[in-house]
């Protein structure tokens, strides 16, 4: 615990070089390692919806209890948007909630951000092709002795290494909204955009109940075969959800409106 306490004196630099993932780095990391678990300690850890949903099955627990037992909310700082960030404990090194003796207590579902550490990662609209493109970083914490250690490898190599391919797409449109309520800069949000925004990205139970106890369907078409999915699986409804957030926050048409829905008070879009 003393080595978690140290590092707090150490050095962090981010290098300033963009990478791809054909870029080549070295760096190891094992149990065995001097330096094991300083790098799980006073984190600013950001939660995505993916990241949740695998957490919160594997402990078993509702949504609302992971919230409240292990995450507190986070304002994202560049598009002003909050999510979930893990709750570190309140012990003097500020642990991470699921740091244990030997490690990760929650290895097999760890968050997507501790699966690329010491990689950070990004996504940019690349305006001239029309697409959106990653691209990763290297963050150098001095404490951190798996940097330049080992064979070098490339980005992808990396990730594939730490099962990271798959757990991005099915939030890439949540990414999305993330990046264009970015690029309108410091917008005011109405307060219910903000709230429709949280719960969709934390909490699917509410988001479900929001779907089938409430006028949702009276208001928004969905069909026969998408319903069954999203009432059965949760990563779908999850999709659907970024799908919705984007046709009420950004006018997108991607779920329907019925042509004689309710008059009820819409949601303003950004
Ligand atoms: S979730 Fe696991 S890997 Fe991530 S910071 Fe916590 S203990 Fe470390
Ligand atoms: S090598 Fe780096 S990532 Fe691995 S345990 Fe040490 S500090 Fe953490």
């Amino acid at each position: 615990m003393e080595g978690i306490h140290r590092a707090k004196g150490f050095e962090k630099i981010v290098e300033p070089v963009r990478l791809t993932s054909k870029s080549r780095i070295k760096f190891q990391c094992y149990p065995g390692v001097p330096c094991f678990k300083l790098c799980c300690s006073e984190l600013y850890l950001p939660l995505t919806p993916y990241d949740i949903l695998r957490l919160k099955r594997f402990l078993n627990l509702t949504s609302d209890e992971f919230l409240l037992r292990y995450t507190e909310p986070f304002i994202l700082p560049k598009s002003g948007l909050p999510i979930a960030r893990l709750k570190m404990q309140d012990n003097e090194e500020k642990t991470c909630p699921f740091l244990g003796e030997a490690g990760c207590t929650v290895y097999e579902v760890r968050p997507l951000a501790c699966r690329y550490y010491p990689l950070g990662f990004g996504l940019f609209r690349n305006r001239d092709e029309g697409k959106n493109e990653d691209f990763f970083y290297l963050v150098k914490e001095g404490f951190c002795q798996g940097l330049e250690s080992g064979e070098e490898i490339t980005v992808e190599e990396y990730r594939i290494s730490q099962g990271i391919p798959g757990l991005e797409e099915p939030i890439f449109e949540w990414a999305e909204i993330i990046m264009k309520k970015e690029s309108l800069g410091p917008v005011e949000v109405p307060e219910k955009s903000l709230e429709l925004f949280f719960m969709v990205s934390t909490n699917p139970e509410r988001f479900k109940s929001f779907v089938f106890d409430t006028k949702f369907l009276d208001i928004f078409e969905v069909d026969e075969k998408e319903l069954v999915a999203i009432k059965e699986d949760e990563l779908r409804l999850l999709q659907f959800g970024f799908k919705w957030l984007k046709t009420v926050l950004f006018g997108e048409n991607l779920v329907k409106r019925r042509k004689e829905s309710p008059s009820v008070k819409k949601v303003k879009p950004f």
